[in-house]
């Protein structure tokens, strides 16, 4: 067999970016997924879907009860302004890490499932179950391919024992107090809306300008949303996460996060104060991500807008979150949704999160596992709204500052733990 390690490398090595009409690239990683992993393709079989997403069925002894491995093919651009230590699409190997957009969002779980996969045929394993692997190709836009997967499984009647997607990983320093890895497995996700908020006035020549505008009303709204941020509390899988980190930190925190639920609310207002990380478990974020006002330096701005993308915490909806801006806001901003989908649902704490929990202490022992709620969108969503046994855990590790690198400069993830990763997949497909 190829080594795995080459195989990711020819992948990094093809700019994947979704929506820019680089089918190439595209075509070109299919032809190294086929030619690095020939018994993969030849076993699985195929479902036709549109813009370069894979669908494939590995059949197992048993067709009940399958399992769907996620991960997505393309990436986010390049900075050109960023200085990367090594070019971002070369995939330089050095001692230590392999460097590249991908390899940690999220090539590292797609060729490790595929070398888990081919490695088990060569040694002429069959699994207990069916497995789908469903790699999609535009996640990073929030685009339609992962949707089309979940219709594809649905017209087949497909019921997943349960899905695994990206979005936890084994982290170091993620957590204030806790110093060996933690596996964040993530059992939902928050939801997300775009509010434009719009300020209007009347215009003119910048010379006599009136005594109240368009930005300064904006302005206004965008300090009163700061002032008062959504109130903190703790969902119940945050809280679920603190029992299970109770053993690894010191007292007097220790008894603290071990009656977690008892302790939600001076718990959640600790956490909003600790970390703008630790704020994001707590509660629904507004974040001003764009601004705009007048065409020109010298003429008044007749409107004014900004972008408030905002996480929604799960134990809330997007309708609950947008009342709130409006009314944060006042009057003098007219709120507008741009783009809204909820919070996901939670997946239960059964026997498949029993499972991914001991294969992780299996093929990872050093890392404790625990139950997580994923700030960022995935493509899980899609298939949670249908089943809810959704689970995102890709098993690489990650140190403060790769998780700085993602979407970022110097993405990249070290080899001995891309090598653990495919052990663990290795260690998941066997004991199915
Ligand atoms: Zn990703």
């Amino acid at each position: 067999m190829v080594d795995p390690l080459l195989a990711l490398q020819a992948a990094i090595r093809h700019r994947t970016i979704a929506g820019e009409g680089l089918e190439a690239e595209f075509d070109g990683l299919h032809a190294d997924l086929r030619a690095h992993f020939p018994l993969l393709f030849a076993a699985c079989e195929e479902v036709q879907l549109p813009q370069h997403a894979l669908l494939l069925k590995w059949p197992g002894s048993a067709a009940d009860r399958p399992i769907v491995l996620m991960a997505h093919q393309d990436v986010v651009p390049v900075n050109p302004r960023d200085d990367w230590t090594h070019p971002a699409f070369d995939a330089v190997i050095d001692d230590e890490f392999i460097w590249g957009r991908g390899t940690l969002d999220c090539k590292g779980s797609l060729i490790a499932i595929c070398a888990a996969v081919e490695q088990l045929i060569v040694e002429g394993f069959t699994p207990a179950r069916d497995v789908w692997l469903s790699f999609s190709s535009d996640e990073e836009i929030a685009g339609v391919t992962a949707p089309l997967a979940v219709e594809a499984l649905q017209e087949r009647g497909v019921q997943p024992w349960f899905v695994l997607d990206e979005g936890g990983m084994a982290v170091t320093g993620a957590f204030p107090g806790v110093e060996p890895p933690i596996a964040v497995i993530g059992l939902t996700e928050k939801g997300l809306v775009d509010l434009q908020l719009t300020a209007t006035a009347e215009g003119g020549h910048a010379s006599m300008p009136p005594s109240d505008s368009a930005p300064a009303r904006l302005a206004k709204a965008i300090l009163a949303l700061q002032k008062s941020p959504a109130p903190a509390h703790l969902p119940d899988p945050t809280v679920q996460m603190l029992n299970r980190l109770a053993p690894q930190v010191k007292p007097p925190l220790r008894a603290a996060l071990a009656n977690a639920d008892r302790l939600r609310v001076p718990l959640a207002k600790v956490l909003a104060r600790v970390s703008p990380a630790t704020a994001a478990m707590t509660r629904t974020t507004y974040a001003i991500t764009q601004l705009s006002g007048s065409p020109a330096h010298n003429v008044l701005a007749t409107s004014a807008t900004a972008v408030l993308n905002m996480r929604v915490a799960v134990n809330e909806t997007v309708d609950e979150a947008v009342q709130r801006v409006r009314k944060v806001a006042g009057d003098q901003v007219e709120v507008t949704v741009t783009k809204a989908y909820e919070p996901s649902s939670v997946a239960p704490l059964g026997d498949a999160y029993e499972l991914l929990e001991q294969i992780t202490a299996e093929a990872m022992p050093d890392v404790t596992p625990v139950p997580y709620v994923v700030m960022a969108a995935t493509d899980a969503r899609h298939f949670q709204r249908v089943w809810p046994a959704c689970y995102r855990f890709n098993p690489f590790r990650m140190n403060p500052s790769q998780r700085e690198s993602l979407h970022n400069v110097d993405e990249r993830l070290e080899v001995a733990s891309f090598e653990e990763g495919i052990r663990w997949y290795t260690t998941l497909l066997r004991r199915l």
